[in-house]
């Protein structure tokens, strides 16, 4: 299994090169050559297994011979190892035909722990096997963070160093990223804000010397691994609720587009997905986009749904590299318009996203009030994220077709937000309860490319 770049001018990879290289050289995002095919009969011999063996059978065609199906199985044993729920991604009703999918179950109670943690104990295999060790920065609003520190605690080929803005985290992410105590994680609170963080971040990829010297690896949401993580989870629902006899449909609360595209993954394997339905808050490029054909960057305005505040959707890219027929000189001329503040999706492109693709939008209001409303009529504490996903699914449900909603995070994720809502405080499941007496280990940071480089340098030397 080969891997190509959206902009079609990197060398094309190995499953276990693109997974460790992150993004493509030429600025791209690598996709499969090819999409493997699960004929009906492999979907319907899916039907009660565990979340496991479905995941080594949905990935195992996608990971070529970079590891051995020991080694493979092994690893995805590990990774869910630590969730706190049999079925991984245990699927509730909240109405007829509509469905909630519970994806924080993970250590760190977002659906991010899903991706992080396999991809964590992959890291983990190749490096070992190779000699080698990376240094993994990521900057974080949140939820990406603490799901690395967790993956990536204590393992020997990698230290970890996340950024994150300054006193604008929730006190349960912080504390998620600053309580562990391995040597190998690095919190770094930055004096500057999240785009802030992400900026330094690409500027450390750009400055080649730095890049080489520590082993600069990537694990944000473009990382093509992570986005194969979260195929499974559409199979295995989809599975549950009657598939492949019976089609279903996907909202998904969106931000970056990772999780989302990898429902139209799972579509193209063959799995009959009727609609994939884009759910963002008031941040909505891509609700604006599908809408209009016009993809422009606004201003990003702080959300209580913080993990989806997002103006420029990194994988969409992949999502315009198939609606393009792969033709990656137009995804690179598109991304060049998109740095001057925005393009237009060609007609034929727009057709093709809207073939897979619905959208809507849900405000701070219409948020706040579907978390009510799910607590009174259906007795579930929703987070900000999910409740984006609740209302916009509501809006685009179609009585013959079951609706999975996917549930982000958990609701003590953010407890603030929810309390507000709903007159009730999420509590932290029991198996982190003792997450607020934990002690803190943080080193504050100023917004400033040399200052963070020196700081990595000399920690990775110690
Ligand atoms: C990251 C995140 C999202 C958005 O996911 P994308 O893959 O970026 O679209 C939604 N909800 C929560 C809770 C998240 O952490």
């Amino acid at each position: 299994m080969k891997y190509i770049s959206t902009r079609g001018r990197a060398p094309e990879l190995s499953f276990e090169e693109a997974m460790l290289s992150g993004l493509a050289r030429d600025g791209g995002l690598y996709v499969p050559a090819e999409i493997p095919q699960m004929s009906r009969a492999d979907i319907a011999a899916l039907a009660g297994l565990s979340y496991e063996e479905s995941a080594f059978r949905v990935m195992r065609p996608f990971v070529g011979d970079s590891f051995t199906d020991e080694s493979f199985g092994d690893i995805i044993a590990r990774a869910y190892a630590g969730f706190g729920h049999g079925a991984r991604a245990p699927l509730v009703q909240l109405a007829p035909n509509h469905f909630l999918l519970e994806l924080f179950h993970g250590p760190t109670l977002a659906f991010k722990d899903f991706a992080m943690q396999l991809i964590g104990q992959l890291f983990e295999d190749a490096l070992k096997r190779r000699g080698e060790r990376v240094t993994i920065v990521g900057a974080t609003s949140g939820d990406t963070g603490s799901a690395a520190i967790e993956a990536f605690r204590g393992l020997d080929a990698v230290d970890v160093f996340i950024l994150f803005p300054y006193g604008r985290v929730s006190e349960v992410q912080r504390r998620q990223m600053t309580t562990p105590a391995e040597a190998n994680v690095h919190a770094l609170a930055v004096d500057g804000n999240f785009d802030d963080c992400q900026a330094r971040l690409k500027d450390m990829f750009n400055h080649f010397d730095f890049r080489d010297a520590v082993r600069l690896a990537g694990v944000n949401s473009i990382n093509w691994a992570r986005v194969l993580a979260q195929v499974v989870y559409y199979f295995s629902s989809a599975v549950s609720l009657g598939a492949p006899d019976r089609k279903v449909s996907f909202t998904v609360p969106t931000g970056n587009f990772g999780d989302i595209f990898a429902g139209y993954i799972a579509k193209r394997m063959g799995l009959p997905i009727d609609r994939l339905v884009i759910a963002t808050n008031q941040n909505d490029i891509l609700h604006r986009c599908l809408s209009s054909g016009d993809y422009r960057k606004g201003d990003v305005h702080a959300s209580i749904s913080p993990s989806m505040d997002i103006e420029v959707s990194s994988n969409f890219e992949r999502a315009l590299f198939d609606a393009y027929d792969r033709d990656g000189n137009a995804i690179g001329q598109l991304m060049d318009e998109l740095g001057q503040g925005g393009f237009n999706v060609s007609q034929g492109a727009l057709q093709r996203l809207r073939e897979h693709f619905d959208s809507g939008r849900a405000s701070e209001a219409e948020t706040l009030a579907t978390i009510a409303a799910a607590r009174k009529t259906m007795g579930e504490l929703l987070c900000p994220h999910s409740a984006v996903g609740v209302k916009v699914a509501e809006e685009h449900r179609d009585p013959a077709t079951p609706m999975i909603t996917l549930a982000t995070a958990h609701p003590a994720k953010f407890p603030d937000a929810v309390e507000k809502a709903s007159g009730q405080r999420p509590g932290l499941p029991q198996r982190m309860a003792d997450l607020y007496e934990r002690a803190e280990r943080v080193t504050r940071v100023p917004n400033d490319l040399a200052a963070l480089e020196t700081h990595i340098r000399e920690k990775i030397a110690s």
